[in-house]
């Protein structure tokens, strides 16, 4: 076991981390811990050790530049103490006090379920994303991009860099929600050229508003799917899904430190500080906003935490304005009620302990159903279904109790 001292610890490597954790080190001893090999996070996760992004690759290399202790491959698991938490490494357990604390870890896919996403070759968005650039080949596949978010068209785009056959793009929201967001862009001119960049990328790819996927088929692995739009069912050969429905924020480490969660969100004030004393918080923890949000309130929370009080609140009003583009994107691809009617009765919503839906249709609540069929028991702690089950059935996420992610035994 190893054991670390800091003024400031930082849990997240990616945007909000990273910033917090710059920010904070011109007047306090810092440690960013995070469970991937290399910082970067969700967005800037490095493909194949390299930075695509000159900024992402800046704010990397500033915060790796020495000042600052990294622990990487490092999962946080549990808090041994009030101010002390466990992370599992690969050298065992690490005990990590700290004075004050950022929690920057980020958010994670919602998937829905719908016969067949259990299928090989069905995957998230953003984890299939993830998969190529850890050097899976996609060249000279046919993928379907389904769900809902800007995420499908920055995949969709990304994959086609790696020579993939994207044959559809399928978005849920309606053709009127997305005009409307698209006219909000007007106030953030950057996002309106990468817009403009990603659809000019995607120039002849078939991009469908008001469309899902309501069933994937196929022998031993995926072969087709079949897209429903204004009630008409069409079906499409390939040989990947990518599907994810907007991102839920990772709120498994606030809850047993005792922060005060609302609609699924940690609750902070202008600081960044959340109802705990000592303990900030940052990016997409206190709702899904978008990079630059996750920036700004990062630099934010790291200031705060390290005394500078007047340096946190002279970032207020762009913090106010990267918030906004997020509450635009929250309501432009909320997520349509018919998407509560694609699992029937025999397909898998809990497929750590596989439990279909047809069985969750006796219960009122997660916890119940959790006692009944161990559905959220299983390795995943429920990360995919408890959000699968809060939209198909409106019931609230069960209690998170250390340890956050299955540990060995002899690290616990
Ligand atoms: C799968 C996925 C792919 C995405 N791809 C894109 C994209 O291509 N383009 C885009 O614009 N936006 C993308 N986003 C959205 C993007 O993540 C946000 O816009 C923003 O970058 C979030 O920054 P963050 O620092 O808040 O969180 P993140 O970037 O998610 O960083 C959080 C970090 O904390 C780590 N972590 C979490 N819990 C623990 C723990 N207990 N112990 C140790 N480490 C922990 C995570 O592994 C992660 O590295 C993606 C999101 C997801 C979920």
């Amino acid at each position: 076991m190893t054991r670390v001292a800091t003024d400031i610890l930082v849990v997240g490597g990616g945007a909000a981390g990273l910033s917090a954790a710059l920010a904070a080190s011109a007047r306090a001893k810092v440690t960013v811990v995070d469970d991937n090999p290399l910082l970067g996070g969700q967005i800037w996760r490095a493909e194949m050790g390299k930075f695509n992004s000159p900024a992402a690759k800046g704010l990397v290399d500033a915060v790796n530049s020495g000042e600052i202790r990294v622990i990487n491959n490092a999962q946080v698991f549990a808090a041994a103490a009030r101010n002390t938490l466990l992370a599992e490494t690969a050298e065992g357990r690490s005990e990590i006090e700290f004075e004050k604390l950022i929690i920057a870890t980020g958010a994670r896919e919602r998937f829905l379920p719908f016969p067949g996403w259990t299928l090989p070759n069905v995957f998230g968005v953003g984890g299939l994303q993830a998969l190529v650039k850890g050097g899976v080949p996609v060249a000279g596949k046919r993928v379907v991009v389904a769900g809902t978010g800007p995420l499908l068209l920055a995949v969709a785009d990304y994959l086609r860099s790696k020579r993939a056959s994207v044959v559809a793009i399928a978005e849920q929201t309606s053709a009127s929600r997305l005009g409307g967001f698209a006219a909000s862009l007007f106030r953030s001119p950057s996002k309106l050229v990468q817009a403009a960049a990603l659809r000019a990328g995607l120039r002849g790819v078939p991009y469908s508003t008001d469309c899902w996927v309501s069933s994937a088929h196929g022998e031993k692995a995926l072969e087709q799917v079949e897209l429903k739009r204004k009630g008409r069912t069409s079906t499409i050969d390939c040989d990947i899904l990518a599907c994810g429905f907007n991102l839920v924020p990772n709120v498994e480490l606030a809850v047993p430190l005792g922060c005060e969660i609302t609609d699924g969100c940690v609750v902070v004030d202008k600081f960044q500080k959340t109802s705990i004393a000592n303990v900030f918080c940052a990016g997409e923890p206190t709702g899904v906003a978008g990079v630059d949000s996750s920036l700004v309130e990062g630099r934010i929370a790291g200031l705060a935490a390290a005394g500078d009080q007047d340096g946190a609140r002279s970032l207020f009003a762009k913090r106010d304005r990267a918030r906004r583009f997020g509450e635009a994107l929250n309501r432009a691809f909320a997520l349509r009620d018919e998407l509560k009617a694609l699992a029937d009765d025999d397909t898998i919503v809990c497929r750590c302990e596989d439990v279909a839906y047809g069985r969750l249709t006796e219960f009122e609540n997660f916890r119940d159903a959790k006692l009944q069929t161990r559905c959220g028991m299983g390795p995943c702690q429920g990360r995919i279904c408890g959000a699968a089950t809060e939209f198909l059935f409106g019931w609230k996420p069960g209690s998170v109790r250390p340890p956050i992610f299955p540990v060995k035994m002899e690290n616990l």
